[in-house]
């Protein structure tokens, strides 16, 4: 498995202290939402599994969680593609605060229609939380107010991101090896 990756991008302790800062952001922001019992929380499958899972650890806020899965990159592309297929949103969005849970910014098209959707559903407010945001033009642009790390044009895989459905399960985040690449 680790033969596929170049190098390792962010660590595993990095990762653990950043995303606990973000919950820490996090929850002075969406407190009062939880307090009014209007926070939803929609992570994006698959890749936002374990950033979720990690994050939502350090919320001690009162929310549904509401998983939904978006296929973005299918198989073995590397560049965009925007949302080629989704599940439907929850019900009872409507006067939510949406926390919108994604593993990656690239080019926005999946935040950006994600965003739009749930407005159409009612939802009052919807913040948006990524662990990576990518260094590019976007083609949508999408206000993310919680961002883990910058990074810069790389593919890269682990914690999550996977390529063709691989290395999501590796605990660091790794640039994928350009011969790899199909
Ligand atoms: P966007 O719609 O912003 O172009 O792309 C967002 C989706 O593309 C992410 O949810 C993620 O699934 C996928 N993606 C974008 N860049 C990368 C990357 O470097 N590695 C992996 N594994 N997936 C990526
Ligand atoms: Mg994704």
């Amino acid at each position: 498995m680790y033969d596929a990756v170049d190098r390792i991008l962010i660590d595993r302790d990095s990762i653990a202290d950043r995303v606990e800062q973000l919950g820490q952001q996090l929850v002075s922001g969406l407190r009062p939402a939880a307090a009014a019992g209007r926070l939803v929380v929609l992570p994006v499958m698959t890749g936002s599994l374990f950033f979720t899972a990690d994050l939502l650890r350090h919320l001690p806020l009162s929310f549904r969680i509401q998983p939904i899965t978006v296929s973005s990159y299918p198989g073995r592309s590397t560049t965009s593609q925007g949302i080629v297929g989704q599940t439907p949103l929850p019900p009872g969005l409507d006067g939510a605060t949406v926390l919108l849970i994604d593993d990656i910014l690239d080019s926005g098209r999946t935040m950006g229609h994600l965003c739009e959707q749930l407005k159409t559903a009612g939802a009052a407010d919807v913040r948006c939380c990524v662990l990576l945001r990518k260094d590019i033009a976007r083609a949508v642009e999408v206000d993310c107010e919680y961002v883990g790390f910058d990074i810069p044009e790389v593919f890269v895989v682990g914690y999550g991101l996977d390529y063709d459905g691989l290395y999501r399960n590796m605990p660091d985040i790794s640039v994928l090896k350009s011969s790899v690449i199909s």
